[in-house]
């Protein structure tokens, strides 16, 4: 509405009066977005050939998936936008100024979300037809849809970038292994360092089991990766079995485990694997068809922390452990006493 339009009497919609002659309000339109520098008297005739509508709170206005052909401008009132279920937290609000189902016209498309009213609103119903008549009655109002658009791409960006910044935070605190149940590398590489500190500063033993699977790609090779799998899950279930209430066990990567044993020495780590290497051996382990796998055999690797290792070292330890116990036959228990 421009400063003459404010002395004008004479045309359909005065601001005097405030109303036009169909019982729109000026003040109203001029709160909408959509009408942002938009001569009025170039669309009034336009809007007031629209319906108005009024929901109750509530009322459904837009039903995601459903098809709409219509732009609904908010003159009074409050709308709720829901993505997914209408009992849960809205995604958006919509209030007077804002505009409804666009995109919908724009792209001939169902809703995208379900919009239902808070309170009493009332809308100005803006058919498909009409809509294309403004875009080319005024130019202002085609210049305001491209920018709601922008800034709905943007806030749909900021919402893409929030929903995947969420889901690596998630990945991030998962700390189990999905295969097994047992902890997963994540939940290691975290935690190792913590506890061989606590475990240097107290002075009190603490020892490492690095065990691995002996021919586990021949298991896959003969049986399939699900046998494979399976095979994976009853390990983890042996060792859990085999744990103490305070040692802790972990999937390392693929076949790989890491037992840590806290206030246990080389000696008694290396008798808790030896018992850990012959129930595995004498499991006969059935998968899911029926057939029996066996025997299964693993061999471990064992170290104990000292004084001046860290996490790295202690693992490595236990590493060139295990790869001596691979190199003398496997189905093993090997030691590394000193660094
Ligand atoms: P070694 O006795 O020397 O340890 O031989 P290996 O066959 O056990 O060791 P290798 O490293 O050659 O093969 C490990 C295999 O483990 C290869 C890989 O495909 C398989 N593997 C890794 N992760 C998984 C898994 O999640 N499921 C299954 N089924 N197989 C896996
Ligand atoms: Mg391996
Ligand atoms: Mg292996």
């Amino acid at each position: 509405m421009t400063a003459t339009d404010e002395n004008n009497n004479s045309g359909p919609m005065t601001r005097r009066s405030g109303m036009s002659a169909t019982g729109l309000d000026v003040n109203e339109l001029e709160k909408l977005h959509i009408l942002r520098r938009v001569g009025l008297e170039s669309v009034v005739g336009l809007l007031e050939n629209c319906r108005m509508r009024i929901l109750e709170p509530g009322e459904t206005l837009l039903e995601a998936g459903q098809t709409n052909q219509t732009m609904y401008m908010v003159l009074s009132g409050r709308l709720r936008v829901h993505l997914e279920n209408t009992e849960g937290e809205p995604v958006a609000f919509l209030e007077a100024g804002q505009t409804v189902g666009e995109i919908s016209v724009l792209d001939d498309s169902p809703a995208s979300a379900t919009v239902l009213a808070c309170e009493r609103t009332r809308l100005l119903v803006v058919e498909e037809e009409t809509f294309w008549r403004l875009t080319e009655a005024s130019h202002e109002f085609a210049v305001n849809l491209l920018r709601l658009l922008a800034q709905r791409m943007r806030a749909n960006n900021f919402t893409i970038r929030e929903t995947s910044q969420q889901r690596r935070q998630f990945e991030r605190d998962a700390i189990v292994d999905g295969l097994t149940g047992l902890h997963n590398r994540r939940w290691l590489d975290s935690t190792l360092p913590r506890l061989v500190q606590r475990f240097l500063r107290s002075g009190a033993p603490l020892s490492l089991q690095l065990l691995d699977i002996d021919f586990f790609k021949k298991v896959n090779d003969t049986y399939g990766h699900a046998a494979g799998d399976h095979v994976l899950r009853t390990v983890a279930r042996i060792v859990v079995a085999a744990l103490r209430p305070t040692d802790l066990a972990a999937r390392f990567g693929g076949e790989e485990f890491v037992i840590l044993l806290p206030d246990t020495d080389l000696d008694g780590a290396c008798v808790a694997a030896e018992r850990l290497r012959s129930a595995v051996a004498a499991t006969a382990i059935e998968i899911p068809d029926g057939r029996t796998i066996g025997p299964v055999t693993i061999s471990l690797g064992v170290a104990e922390l000292t004084a001046t290792d860290d996490a790295a070292a202690i693992l490595w330890r236990a590493d060139e452990a295990l790869y001596r116990a691979k190199e003398g036959g496997r189905n093993a228990v090997e030691w590394l006493r000193r660094p």
